[in-house]
């Protein structure tokens, strides 16, 4: 049977077998169907997946109840265990997957269809939402099975399926390696691949390369991938080869599948568990890639996935971890917590935690803006986009408001804080190491109190500016401010015609300046154009 997920959650992990056989006895009698054994005859199409899921089952002392209609409500547990259970009992199972709710964000989802998956099933550990969608989970769990091994399904009649190979190694496909140097060179450079490093693999060219099994093979075209992107080309057979791999590409190129189809491999041919641990800077993204590894995992058989993250209760993340996972996908802060909270086995995966109090502290980032709409609309997405805890500064929020966020961004509360000009003088923030002029103040003067909120104290520290044309009347006095500390200055800023124009109109008042001085050499000269001057008038 399967339990939904918070009962689960709730209670100990050895219970499973006592409360899930307490659980068959109502429906199996009540049953004619399914019979003692749960593999009785079925005479409709979702009877026949359901006894199919039955004669699974087989002996084991949790079989699946019934369909919906002969599923009494609440009337899972023998009249004995009710009361005793009663607390495990609060909602029925759902028997069809039309009758459960959509998840909401950060949710498990049913692996079948992908509402709210409320279950666990005990075969697989999937998430599935109802009894409908168990049953065809394990229907194509089952035939994933006969796919994995390589030749195919068994057809009737046919020899047992091939057991699962113990063991993958990549290697590279003959149609590749029939392939010229100078035909490898101009696919990589049409498709604006750039590889460094000793022996990099040829790129593949299609997913066949690779020898994955059929269902995975299946899974892909499942997703509409039908051809490799340019990214997993190049990065499918270096991580299948267990490669050290630094990959860089844009947003929306196929980076995730990129890393998680060698991953998938590596988990489904190593027993040691986790094998995989997927780190991600924010919530959303890691809830992202769980959702495309488990589309990408459909039907592996013993595939599992964990998501550790924040802003989701930790113990129902805590219990997915403690059920063997291949996969962790974690945000870094929940993994910590996870791991110190709780002597959790990671299996091959070491994590060290090494005096996290000092080591977590990062200095937070102080960035100034020119309006307070610009401070909170910037906080706002800092926040969204990359999930550092940030706040806004400006002259609307009140002196209290002001006092407490200076002391959360002095004690790490904040990891940026977004201000206008009010921080921007005499405060000493010694914790701030790098200033953000999102945008040029309007003054040198303004601009150097700003990045001199870092360094105080002889201490070190970054300022990064954003210029553009509303502050092109500074370029040239903000080049020959920075220049001398040695600081990178752009191109576009040194080859600025406005700087260039400011520059030449500086020398010239200099010249001015210099003809403008009385000296030895040209105090004749003055009093001679003094006197001409002044009988002309
Ligand atoms: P990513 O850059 O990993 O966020 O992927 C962007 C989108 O492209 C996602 O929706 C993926 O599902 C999709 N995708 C990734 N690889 C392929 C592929 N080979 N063919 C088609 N779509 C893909």
């Amino acid at each position: 049977m399967f339990v939904p997920r918070s009962l689960k959650v709730r209670r100990n992990a050895n219970d499973d077998d006592r409360s899930c056989a307490a659980k068959k006895v109502k429906p199996e009698a009540e049953d004619p169907q399914l019979g003692a054994g749960g593999d009785g005859p079925a005479d409709d199409a979702s009877g026949t997946k359901e006894a199919a899921l039955a004669a699974h089952h087989g002996a084991q002392p949790c079989s699946l109840p019934g369909p919906a209609s002969q599923v009494p409500e609440g009337g899972l547990a023998g009249p004995g265990q009710q009361a005793q259970d009663s607390d495990l009992l609060e909602e029925p199972v759902k028997s069809f997957s039309k009758t459960q709710r959509q998840a909401e964000p950060g949710e498990p989802v049913c692996v079948v269809c992908g509402r709210y998956g409320e279950y666990i099933c005990n075969e697989t550990d999937e998430d599935v939402c109802s009894l409908e969608c168990k049953a065809k989970h394990l229907l194509q769990v089952r035939g994933a099975e006969a796919l994995l091994a390589p030749g195919g399904p068994q057809k009737a009649g046919s020899e047992p399926a091939a057991p699962h190979p113990a063991s993958y190694v990549y290697t590279e496909h003959a149609f590749i390696s029939n392939l010229r140097e100078d035909q490898i060179e101009n696919l990589r450079q049409q498709l604006g691949i750039v590889v460094q490093g000793p022996g990099v693999p040829r790129p593949i060219i299609d997913f066949e390369h690779c020898g994955f099994p059929e269902a995975l093979n299946l899974n892909l075209k499942t997703s509409g991938y039908e051809i490799p992107t340019p990214i997993q080309m190049q990065m499918v057979p270096l991580g299948l080869l267990g490669r050290d791999v630094l990959a860089s590409a844009d947003t929306g190129s196929g980076k995730t599948a990129a890393f998680l189809l060698p991953v998938i491999m590596r988990a489904l041919f190593q027993s040691k568990m986790p094998s995989a641990l997927i780190l991600t800077p924010t919530r959303e993204l890691a809830i992202q890639i769980e959702h495309q590894a488990k589309e990408l995992m459909s039907g592996l058989p013993h595939m599992r996935t964990a998501l550790l993250v924040g802003g989701l209760p930790a113990p129902p993340q805590l219990h997915r971890l403690r059920q063997r996972v291949q996969v962790i996908i974690a945000t870094p802060g929940r993994l910590l917590d996870i791991i110190k909270q709780s002597a959790v086995e990671l299996g091959g995966i070491k994590i060290v935690v090494v005096d996290e109090d000092k080591k977590l502290f990062k200095p937070p980032v102080l960035v100034f803006v020119d309006c307070k709409l610009g401070a909170d609309l910037l906080s706002e997405a800092v926040q969204k986009i990359t999930g550092l805890k940030s706040t806004s500064v400006h002259s609307e929020k009140s002196q209290p408001e002001r006092k407490n966020i200076l002391k959360g961004l002095l004690e790490g509360d904040y990891e940026v804080v977004v201000s206008t000009g009010v921080l921007g003088r005499g405060l000493d923030l010694v914790s701030v190491k790098l200033v953000v002029n999102f945008d040029m103040p309007p003054s040198m003067d303004e601009y150097v109190h700003q990045v001199g909120r870092v360094g105080r104290l002889g201490q070190n520290g970054t300022a990064i500016t954003f210029i553009n044309n509303n502050s092109k009347r500074l370029f040239w006095d903000i080049a020959k401010r920075v220049k001398p500390t040695g600081s990178l200055l752009p191109p576009q800023l040194l080859n600025s015609p406005y700087l260039h124009d400011q520059r030449r109109k500086e020398q010239q008042k200099d010249k001015q300046t210099q003809n403008d001085l009385v000296t030895g050499a040209n105090l004749m000269d003055i009093i001679r154009k003094h006197d001409k001057s002044n009988s002309q008038k």
